[in-house]
């Protein structure tokens, strides 16, 4: 997974506490700089940070669209 300036990744905004797409601004190291795009806050994150919260965002949204997937099927087999 690369983290280029100019790309985007899930993060919580320290300021504003959503889970929001932060883009990647500048990078020095692993320091990343990054800005909010849902209240435009800038912050500095390890990019280690990033990537382990990508990665947990993407398994919880995977279990998240698996259940949902259960749920219909349960409701098919209810129908009359
Ligand atoms: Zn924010």
């Amino acid at each position: 997974m690369d983290l280029e300036p100019g790309s985007t990744r899930m993060f919580r905004c320290a300021l504003c506490g959503t889970d929001a797409p932060h883009r990647l601004r500048a990078r020095r190291g692993t320091r990343c700089a990054i800005l909010c795009t849902n209240c435009g806050s800038g912050s500095i994150v390890g990019e280690d940070d990033l990537l382990l919260y990508q990665v947990r965002w993407e398994e919880e949204l995977r279990q998240i669209l698996e259940q949902l997937a259960e749920n219909d099927d349960k409701s098919d087999d209810h129908r009359p």
